[in-house]
C-alpha cells in the first residue's frame, strides 16, 4: 500500500456514486488506483491532480470518486475518443501516467458465460433465475477486475504531458439568437453575431 494512512474511497463508494455495479466501473476504479499509485499521489491532500479521460462510460464515475478529479472542478478533461484510456497528471510534480486497457482484456476472457447472460438480461427476456445468475457472474467479473495482477488488464506508462492551464473563470456573453448567456470561450461569431454552439449549428 502506498498510502496506508489515507482513506482511498472503496469500490462500494464508487458503486454508490454510480448507481449500480458493473465491470466498466470496476475497470475505471482499478485504473484510477494504479494511476495514483504510479504517481504516488494522495487525492485528499493533493489538489494538483488532473485526469484526462478518453471515453464517457461508467469507469469515469469511479475515477472521479477515487482521484477527486471531477467535471465540476475543471480537473477532469474529457476527450471523446471512445478509448478506455485514463491519464492522470500530477501538476505539482510534473508527472503523468497513462493507463490503457489492453486489447487482450475482455469480460469474456474473465468469464465466458457473462456476455450471454448480459445479453439475455438486456433483452428483457431473462427469468428471475437468469437474472440472479447474471448478478452472480457480474459480481465475480468485477471482483476479478479488482484483484487480478494489473498487467493482465492494463498497460501503464509514464508520459510527457502538456499540463493543462489551471481552470480559468470566463466571462459570459448573451447569445444573439436565443438570448441565453454563454461562456465567452465557447461563443462563436457568425457574420457579426455572437452565438452559442447550438444556435450556430441551427444557422448552418
Ligand atoms: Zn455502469
Ligand atoms: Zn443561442
Amino acid at each position: 500500500m502506498v498510502h496506508p494512512a489515507t482513506q482511498i474511497p472503496s469500490f462500494s463508494d464508487a458503486v454508490q456514486f454510480h448507481g449500480h455495479t458493473c465491470p466498466g466501473l470496476a475497470l475505471g476504479y482499478r485504473a484510477a488506483l494504479i494511476a495514483l499509485e504510479e504517481l504516488r499521489s494522495d487525492p485528499s491532500h493533493d489538489e494538483e491532480l488532473v485526469a484526462v479521460v478518453e471515453n464517457d462510460a461508467c469507469g469515469i464515475d469511479a475515477l472521479q470518486v477515487v482521484t477527486g478529479c471531477t467535471a465540476g472542478k475543471g480537473n477532469l478533461i474529457f476527450l471523446d475518443y471512445g478509448k478506455h484510456v485514463y491519464t492522470l497528471i500530477n501538476r505539482r510534480k510534473g508527472k503523468a501516467v497513462r493507463v490503457a486497457t489492453k486489447p487482450s482484456f475482455s469480460t469474456a476472457s474473465l468469464d465466458p458465460a457473462f456476455g450471454d447472460l448480459r445479453s439475455k438480461v438486456m433483452s428483457g427476456n431473462a427469468t428471475a433465475e437468469e437474472l440472479e445468475e447474471f448478478e452472480k457472474h457480474r459480481d465475480a467479473v468485477c471482483q476479478a477486475i479488482l484483484t487480478v495482477p494489473y498487467p493482465e488488464l492494463f498497460s501503464v506508462r509514464r508520459v510527457d504531458m502538456q499540463v493543462p492551464a489551471t481552470a480559468t473563470i470566463y466571462k459570459s456573453v448573451p447569445c444573439d439568437c436565443c438570448g441565453e448567456m454563454v461562456s465567452e470561450h465557447r461563443a462563436i461569431t457568425v457574420s457579426g453575431n455572437t452565438l452559442c454552439i447550438p444556435c450556430s449549428k441551427k444557422k448552418e
